[in-house]
């Protein structure tokens, strides 16, 4: 994608206000994206998550890439005034608050870039939310051949409500495998400026290990930088789709000021590497269109083949041991 477009993209969601169960100005920044792409449909279930398929050819659908349209932050609720989300309290009262309406957020700078790396008020998981909508737009441009979902879910930041609500009633076709995009602070050796990381698992789960394999076939065939590693700091919506039973992967772009919180005191914008969020963009577009051409062949798959044929060709070696020891006995 075009600097300059992805540029706008991304500065357009990002500065785009938002709090747990507040997510209706993202929502409808998201639609107003994804309305235009001829073949992207957009669905929203009860409890009000976007559901967006992009669907052309006759492929089937392998992948819902998943990211969550809240951030922690404060609400009104019954006169009170709450926050919502994973900040230490002692931090609560060291920032300015922006209200908007009903809910509010630190009051920093929605949008930015310096050198090299995007500064934001909201980079967990606008960038995820984003990175889904690149996909779209580059699918649409390259006119791929695929069937692939995006999943953009409410009130990550209060224990995956969303998500929950869509794994006990999940609405996609069997063989659909969900891969949560998210943003974590660095962990297992992970370092930010080093491509997006493919998680092996969280604090709480591991993960799916065939489309983790498929994740990291279409990153090292692509030559796209990334990581492979446990990033056990925090859980991602992975998890949640684990304990309904929904195979589950993940990729998280790695993110300094976790939740706005600097090291020391006071609160501040969160940051990415711009580099990374665009290379989890090229991942996940790589990743969809390896899995819609039939004729690559998974990794997995590949090693299964060898490992038959290292047993077929020790063949002679079993045989004659087994008749060495018939003999004797
Ligand atoms: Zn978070």
């Amino acid at each position: 994608m075009h600097h300059q477009r992805f540029l706008s993209l991304f500065r357009t969601i990002l500065s785009t206000p938002t709090a747990p169960f507040h997510e209706y100005h993202v929502a409808a920044a998201i639609e107003e994206y994804l309305e235009p792409l001829p073949h992207v449909s957009l669905e929203k279930d009860k409890y009000g998550n976007l559901i967006a398929r992009y669907r052309k050819g006759r492929k089937k659908p392998h992948l819902a890439f998943a990211a969550h349209m809240d951030h922690p932050g404060w609400v009104k609720h019954e006169g009170e005034e709450e926050f919502l989300g994973g900040v230490p309290k002692e931090r609560l009262d060291q920032h300015e608050v922006e209200w908007f309406g009903p809910f509010g957020m630190w009051k920093l700078t929605p949008f930015e870039v310096e050198e090299g790396m995007i500064r934001s008020r909201v980079c967990d998981d606008l960038i995820g939310c984003a990175a889904i909508i690149a996909l779209f737009m580059e699918l649409e441009d390259a006119e791929v051949d695929a069937d692939v979902y995006g999943l953009f879910t409410r009130a990550e930041e209060v224990g995956f409500n969303g998500a929950v609500a869509m794994a006990k009633n999940w609405p996609l076709p069997k063989g659909v495998r969900f891969v949560s995009l998210e943003t974590s602070a660095p962990r297992g050796g992970a370092e930010i400026g080093e491509g997006p990381a493919i998680r092996v698992g969280d604090r709480s789960s591991v993960f799916d290990d065939a489309i983790t394999a498929e994740l990291v076939d279409a990153a090292t065939e692509e030559k796209i930088p990334h990581q492979r590693c446990l990033l056990d700091g925090g859980s991602c919506e992975a998890t949640a789709m684990n304990l309904y039973g929904i195979p589950a992967a993940g990729i998280s772009v790695l993110l300094g000021n976790y939740h706005n919180v600097p090291p020391k005191r006071g609160i501040a914008e969160e940051y990415v590497s711009l580099k990374d969020a665009k290379n989890l963009v090229k991942l996940i577009f790589a990743t969809t269109c390896r899995m819609a051409d039939a004729k690559v062949e998974p990794s997995k798959r590949a090693m299964k083949k060898r490992l038959e044929k290292r047993m077929k060709d020790h063949a002679k070696y079993h045989k004659a041991a087994e008749e060495f020891w018939a003999e004797k006995s």
